[in-house]
């Protein structure tokens, strides 16, 4: 579908904007708010403090900034102002006339959704880069079997904050947290913990437990799935916040996984699962009838033609993590086996311990492999190859499929009015993508976590001016440290500083 790409002269939006804004000043004609420059390049350089952020409850406008809606019907916006309302996008146009709100410039910026991961491990978060040459079998031995069994509460929470913020930092406002070592059920009250604190918009996905057995369930002190029940009554009775829950089970042993995916059901949240260790393991849950849109799944290596019906045919939803996948060995991303079938994936991050935790990476290494599998194909001789991804297509994947993915594609991945307000702002003005030329192509081509200015989640500013806002860092590297270096030494761990 060709989508619309408004200009400052363009006739459809000076028609809009003109009625609008008749209704707009017929209900107020005061004088319109502050207005506050965002710093440029040089005051970045000199680490300006933050400046405070907005009244609670005030209007804000972002004013002339470079939209990119990501609604392919509302189309982009050479330079138009959002208005954010109650935390909700008021509105997105030209020249609108909003005299009560805070005004603050959106002057060389690209304004858009903030991004969408729909799968990472937040709570190795105090373990970044530990691995960067770690294969999954690594993985699996070192982080996930031997750190994942010796983490406190403790620990779960200064690894969700730290990691969460950094996603906040990084421009993505919703992540889905695949946490599994929910070893107790303080561990999962820690989780919770540390994702409220952040600020972030975040489905908390509750995983199994790695208490130092690979059969959870032979453990008499076990409690999963069953406390799912507890959090969600205690955390999840409301669908208005910015934390929803899921759970995040194993496909296999199949009698544990209908446990998992039955509990889910009872609560009402969603699921999210890795597949394709294997060929067929969710062949026996398609049979008994229990998949559905509800569910999520990660990575979808090796899997049957017979597993891949069942997700088509009841409405799952995909996420791929390529960078993991390409690094670590899991198998080629199989983005075009998605759009083979009609599928638009959703990207996530994985690891922190080996990839890094931002979505421009994601973005770029999902665009690179599947160009590049063309190309192969064109090469080899191969006629009517399928068509080449477009960095449209990525950024689509990031946001708007990242949110369906996530369940939340009512409250975020678009700019639409009714939307809750998580919105990005990506300077232009900057070294690594000046003089500004193209929006899609800054954002997907050239960009990097230096670029995001500014971060909103439900309309509450988190980052300003390239810093977060009321967050103190000191403390927040002091106890990731702390956590990190509890679960080195309690799993006899002895990573290299160098
Ligand atoms: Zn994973």
């Amino acid at each position: 579908m060709a989508q619309p790409t408004h200009t400052p002269n363009c006739p459809c939006c000076a028609r809009v904007s003109r009625r609008k804004f008749l209704g707009a000043a017929a209900a107020t004609a005061a004088a319109v708010g502050v207005v506050d420059t965002i710093a440029g390049p040089a005051a970045a350089q000199t680490a300006a403090p933050a400046r405070p952020a907005p009244a609670p409850g005030r209007p804000i406008l972002l004013k002339g900034g470079t939209v990119l809606t990501m609604d392919r019907a509302m189309g982009d916006f050479e330079r138009a102002d959002v208005l954010i309302v109650n935390g909700k996008i008021g509105a997105v146009r030209p020249n609108i006339a909003a005299p009560d709100a805070e005004v603050i410039s959106a002057a060389n910026t690209i304004v858009m959704p903030g991004f969408v991961d729909t799968h990472h491990h937040l709570w190795q978060g105090i373990l970044r880069n530990l691995g960067p040459d770690m294969t999954l079998a690594d993985y699996m031995r070192d982080i996930n079997n031997t750190a994942g069994s010796v983490y406190k509460p403790e620990d779960m929470h200064a690894a969700n904050l730290v990691s969460a913020l950094g996603t906040l930092s990084n421009g993505t406002t919703c992540v889905l947290d695949w946490s599994q070592s929910q070893n107790t059920p303080e561990h999962s009250d820690a989780s919770i913990a540390g994702l409220r604190e952040s600020g972030t918009r975040a489905v908390f996905g509750y995983g199994f437990p790695v208490r130092g057995t690979p059969k959870y369930w032979e453990d008499p002190g076990n409690q999963y799935p069953g406390d799912l029940r507890r959090i969600a009554k205690k955390y999840f009775s409301s669908s208005d916040q910015l934390l929803t829950l899921a759970i995040a089970p194993s496909v296999v042993p199949t009698e544990q996984a209908v446990d998992c995916w039955k509990v889910a059901r009872e609560v009402g949240c969603r699921i999210s699962t890795h597949i394709g260790s294997a060929p067929g393991q969710l062949e026996p849950l398609g049979k008994m009838g229990l998949l559905g849109p509800d569910t999520t799944y990660i990575h979808v290596r090796r899997t049957s033609d017979v597993e891949w019906k069942y997700i088509l045919d009841t409405g799952g939803t995909i996420s791929i993590a390529p960078y993991v996948e390409m690094i670590m060995g899991h198998s080629t991303p199989v983005l075009q086996a998605c759009l083979d079938r009609g599928v638009r994936p959703s990207l996530s991050v994985d690891v922190e311990t080996t990839v890094p935790g931002d979505m421009f990476t994601m973005m770029r290494t999902a665009l690179s492999i599947q160009r590049e599998l063309i190309f192969q194909r064109q090469r080899a001789g191969e006629k009517d190859v399928p068509k080449l991804l477009t960095a449209r297509d990525v950024l689509e994947f990031a946001t708007v499929e990242g949110a369906r993915a996530n369940g939340l594609e009512k409250k975020c991945g678009t700019l639409t009015p009714g939307k809750d307000a998580d919105i990005i702002m990506l300077r232009t003005d900057r070294l690594n993508v000046m003089p500004f030329n193209n929006a899609v192509g800054a954002v997907v081509q050239s960009m990097d976590t230096s670029n995001v200015d500014t971060v909103f989640v439900a309309g509450k500013m988190v980052k300003r001016n390239g810093r977060m806002v009321g967050v103190d860092l000191a403390r927040v590297q002091r106890i990731a440290e702390k956590a990190r270096d509890g679960v080195l030494a309690r799993g006899k761990l002895t990573p290299k500083k160098v």
